[in-house]
């Protein structure tokens, strides 16, 4: 069989041969009980940098040493791409989030015998889903795997933000030493009150990770959390995202990108928050309007705006997200910590093991399958049919 692979490139220093740290920890299972992956073996050391060329996810001498065809490529753009030109006869396609091999309708409709598309990570929108379950290609990615890092990500900006930490870290490295020029615009994140769009397994970590720093906990998700667990975090539930903005101080947004969810954030949305908002976007780039976001960031609407997604990714050089006033964007990397690339390349493995033996997947991990939405896909996405 043939895998058509696309990860991002290597560092422009290379391939690293040797690591910050000799080790990192070893996590057995997430909160519920679900464990962390479990495939039959890996072959890669926890720790190594996997999502790169050269890593090619872990997977490649495993797959070459059962007979299989392996390209590995990050030329993914347009028709004269080697990932469309390597498609045509592709049975399955693995790319990660940070960079997407965007499946659209017309590149499923050429790749005739593909049968598996796998997001090496969480977040499968860069898959046209509706093309694949016309295609009745299935589609699979590791739940769970990177959500307590995104999560850490959503905390760190937030009080990234809040505390006006990039404009002062600018003052330090100039070598100025103003003091008002940083604390005019630093505040404390005790006492103010954030909400979350969604949560699932990021926006509720995000919950319970703050719950320490004594804030107001709101939330809006599609389905309810129980009572018991409302009561623990001493969260406050709103019906409707319209609802719940005009309380917010600090918005984050943790819901996957679908067809009723493209676009939410535009004026009239941030027109609703409270003046100075700050709003944390780690989910994705095609949630927001671009444009409208930079602007309030301008007029002051929004106090702050910080994540890692954009959209399309890479971004272009004159995406206004990267010179907008009090941003706090990085590139898309939130998810791919080297403590996360272990996970989620242990599970794209068990997800290939259960592919090539047959065996039926993770419900957990299936997002499209046999010509429908289904298990974590049929919770949290729609499609447009
Ligand atoms: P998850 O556990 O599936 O949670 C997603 C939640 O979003 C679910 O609770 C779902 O609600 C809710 N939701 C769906 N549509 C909504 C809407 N219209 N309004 C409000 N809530 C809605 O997924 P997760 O692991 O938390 O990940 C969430 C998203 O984060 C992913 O889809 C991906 O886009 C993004 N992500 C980013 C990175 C990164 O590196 N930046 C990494 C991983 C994931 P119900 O299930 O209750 O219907």
């Amino acid at each position: 069989m043939k895998f058509l692979l696309v990860p991002y490139p290597d560092p422009v220093s290379g391939h690293p041969t040797k690591y910050v740290r000799d080790s990192i920890p070893e996590i057995k299972s997430y909160p519920g009980g679900a464990t962390t992956p479990t495939p039959k073996a890996i072959s890669f050391k926890p720790g190594e940098l996997l999502g790169d060329e050269t890593g090619a996810f872990g997977i490649k001498s495993w797959l070459e040493s059962l007979g299989h065809q392996v390209v590995v490529t990050t030329d993914k753009e347009g028709p004269n791409s080697v990932f469309e030109k390597e498609l045509v006869d592709a049975d399955v396609v693995l790319s990660q989030p940070f960079y997407p091999a965007y499946m659209t309708a017309q590149r499923f409709a050429i790749a005739k015998k593909l049968k598996l598309c796998v997001t090496v990570g969480i977040g499968s929108d860069h898959y046209d889903l509706d093309a694949a379950n016309e295609h009745a290609v299935t589609v699979a990615e590791v739940s769970y795997s990177n959500s307590r890092s995104v999560a850490e990500h959503i905390v760190m900006t937030a009080l990234i933000l809040v505390r006006n930490f990039v404009a002062s870290h600018e003052v330090a490295k100039a070598g100025g030493w103003n003091i008002a020029d940083c604390a005019e615009r630093s505040y404390d994140l005790e006492g103010m009150h954030f909400g979350t769009i969604a949560a699932g397994r990021i926006g509720l970590d995000v919950l319970r990770k703050l719950k320490p720093f004594d804030l107001h906990l709101h939330y809006y998700d599609k389905h309810r959390l129980t009572p018991k667990l409302e009561e623990e975090l001493g969260l406050i539930y709103h019906a409707s995202v319209d609802e719940m903005l005009p309380f917010l101080d600090v918005l984050n947004i943790s819901c996957p990108l679908h067809p009723e969810t493209q676009g939410m954030v535009n004026a009239k949305f941030i027109a609703k928050c409270k003046r100075g908002v700050f709003i944390v976007n780690t989910a994705r780039g095609g949630l927001c309007d671009e444009n409208a976001v930079a602007e309030a960031c301008k007029t002051g609407q929004i106090g702050g705006y910080g994540g890692d997604v954009w959209y399309p990714q890479p971004a272009p050089k004159d995406h206004p997200w990267r010179t907008m006033p009090y941003n706090a964007m990085v590139p898309h990397i939130s998810g791919t910590s080297l403590s996360a690339q272990a996970r989620y390349c242990a599970g794209t493995r068990e997800i290939l093991e259960d592919f090539l033996e047959g065996r039926p997947y993770r419900k957990e991990y299936l997002i499209a399958h046999k010509g429908r939405l289904a298990g974590a896909g049929a919770y949290a996405y729609t499609t447009r049919q």
